[in-house]
C-alpha cells in the first residue's frame, strides 16, 4: 500500500479528507491517527533544544504552542481548503478573535456585515472597540459598493460568512474580494456553514477562511472547535499592516523564504495566539475533528439535499409566512447560489411562521426528531429560536437586520431520512 496519499493535492476531495497531512509511518503504522495526550514533547539533548528552538528543525515542544494531532488537523483543512497553512483554535470564536486581533490594532477598523452569527457581530462591533479596534457595519450587504464607501486609510479587513447564519445570504465573493484588493485590504470569510466540500472560498478571492469546526466538520456535536486557513498569496508589504514587517524582522530567523512569504499570517498568528494567548485546541478534540473530516463531503451531500427538500416543502405550507432557503427560485440569493454552491447549499436554513412567537414556540415544542439546540452542523436534525437562543445579545434591530423575528425559527437539518423529518415538521405545524 502506497501512502502517498497524505500529501499529493491532485487527489481528490474525498480521498484527501481521508489521508492528507497523516502518514502512519511517522507514527508506528497506526493507521488511525493517534492522540498525542502529552503536554510537552522530550527535546532528546541540547543540540535539538536549540535547533528546534531557532526552527533549524521541525518538531513537538509544548502542546500550547503545537502538537503532532493538531498538526494533522492543521495540515489536512489546509489542503482542502487548498491553502497553505492552518492552526486549531480551542473554539470557532477563538479562532475569529486570533485572526481578527492578527489583522488589527488599536485605532484600526474591520468591516463587516450585520447578517452573521450574532457573537461574531456581538465581538467585532461591542467588544473589539473597547481595544481601540472599531467595527464598521455595511447595512445593506447585497451593496457591494457600500463595502468600499467603509474602506479608509484604517480599514484592516473585510469579514463575512459565506452562508449568513441564519438568513443564509450569500455576498457576491468575487466582486467584493475585487474591491478589497483594489484597496489593499485583505477578505476574512468564516465558511463554516458551507465547508470547503460545498464552497472553497480561496478560489473567489478570500485570504483568510474561519471555522467554527464544531459544526459541519466535527459533524457529530461531539467537540467544540475552530480552526484559521491561510490562502498564501495576500501582501501584508503595502503599507497598511507595519505589525508584519515587524514579526518579519524580530521572529522570523532561520525560516526558509519560501515558507515566509506563504504563511507569514499563519506565523505570527501561531507566535501571538497559540503561544502567547494559549488559545489552542487540545489534541483530543483535534482527533474527533479529524474523524468527523473523513465523511464530510458524503454529510454534506445528504444535509444539503434533506435542507432542499424541506426548504421546498415548507415554502408551500400554507403556515408558513417565508423560507429564507437560496434553493428556493424565488429567493434573492438564488442566482448567487447557482453561481457559487454547484454541489448544493447547507442543511441550514430558517424561516418564518404565521402566527408570530407563539405559532413559532408550538413548533418548537411539538417536533420529536429534531432537537432544541444551538448548536448547528450535526448529522441529528436541531432547530432553535435565534432571538432568544443565539442572537439574544443583538439589539431587536441588529436582529431584524440579521434576518431575525419574533416568528423565525432556525433548523440545521441533518442526514436522517427526508420522510422522518418531513412528517415530524408536519404534525408539529398542524398544532398551530
Ligand atoms: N461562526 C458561525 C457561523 C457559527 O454559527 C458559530 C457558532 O454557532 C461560530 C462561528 C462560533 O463557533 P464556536 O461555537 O465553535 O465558538
Amino acid at each position: 500500500m502506497s501512502y502517498d496519499a497524505y500529501q499529493n493535492e491532485k487527489l481528490g476531495f474525498t480521498t484527501r479528507q481521508l489521508h492528507a497531512g497523516y502518514h502512519p509511518q511517522d507514527n508506528r503504522w497506526a493507521k488511525q491517527v493517534p492522540i498525542y495526550q502529552s503536554a510537552a514533547f522530550e527535546f532528546g539533548d541540547f543540540a535539538r533544544c536549540e535547533r528546534l528552538t531557532f526552527r533549524e528543525e521541525q518538531g513537538f515542544s509544548y502542546s500550547r504552542c503545537s502538537n503532532p494531532t493538531n498538526k494533522v488537523l492543521e495540515e489536512r483543512i489546509a489542503s482542502l481548503e487548498g491553502g497553505t497553512a492552518a492552526l486549531s483554535f480551542a473554539s470557532g470564536m477563538g479562532a475569529i478573535f486570533a485572526v481578527l486581533m492578527n489583522l488589527a490594532e488599536a485605532g484600526d477598523e474591520i468591516i463587516t456585515v450585520p447578517t452573521m452569527y450574532g457573537e461574531s457581530v456581538t465581538l467585532i462591533c461591542d467588544i473589539m472597540p473597547s481595544m481601540g479596534i472599531t467595527g464598521r457595519i455595511v447595512q445593506d450587504p447585497d451593496d457591494i459598493s457600500a463595502f468600499e464607501a467603509l474602506i479608509n486609510d484604517k480599514t484592516r479587513a473585510v469579514y463575512i460568512e459565506s452562508l449568513g447564519n441564519p438568513l443564509i445570504n450569500i455576498i457576491d465573493f468575487k466582486e467584493l474580494a475585487r474591491i478589497a484588493h483594489q484597496h489593499g485590504v485583505p477578505l476574512v470569510v468564516d465558511n463554516t456553514f458551507a465547508t470547503p466540500y460545498l464552497f472553497r472560498p480561496f478560489e473567489f478571492g478570500a485570504d483568510i477562511v474561519v471555522y467554527s469546526a464544531t459544526k459541519y466538520l466535527g459533524g457529530h456535536g461531539t467537540t467544540v472547535a475552530g480552526l484559521a486557513v491561510e490562502k498564501g498569496d495576500f501582501n501584508w508589504n503595502n503599507g497598511r499592516f507595519p505589525q508584519f514587517d515587524k514579526f518579519r524582522k524580530n521572529g522570523t530567523k532561520n525560516i526558509p523564504e519560501e515558507i515566509l512569504s506563504s504563511q507569514l499570517f499563519t506565523l505570527r498568528l501561531y507566535q501571538r495566539s497559540l503561544s502567547l494567548f494559549g488559545a489552542h485546541l487540545s489534541a483530543q478534540s483535534a482527533f474527533y475533528i479529524l474523524q468527523g473530516i473523513e465523511t464530510l463531503s458524503l454529510r454534506m451531500e445528504r444535509h444539503a439535499y434533506n435542507a432542499r427538500a424541506i426548504a421546498i416543502y415548507l415554502s408551500k405550507h400554507p403556515k408558513i409566512r417565508e423560507v429564507s432557503s437560496p434553493v428556493l427560485e424565488n429567493n434573492p440569493y438564488h442566482a448567487l447560489a447557482e453561481k457559487y454552491f454547484p454541489k448544493g447549499l447547507t442543511g441550514m436554513l430558517s424561516f418564518r411562521v404565521r402566527g408570530g412567537k407563539a405559532a413559532a414556540v408550538t413548533v418548537l415544542d411539538n417536533v420529536h426528531l429534531f432537537d432544541q439546540m444551538v448548536n448547528v452542523g450535526d448529522s441529528k436534525s436541531l432547530i432553535v429560536y435565534p432571538a432568544v437562543a443565539t442572537h439574544f445579545g443583538l439589539t431587536l434591530e441588529q436582529q431584524a437586520d440579521a434576518g431575525i423575528y419574533p416568528d423565525t425559527i432556525r433548523v440545521s437539518v441533518g442526514i436522517e431520512d427526508i420522510e422522518d423529518l418531513i412528517a415530524d415538521l408536519d404534525q408539529a405545524l398542524a398544532m398551530i
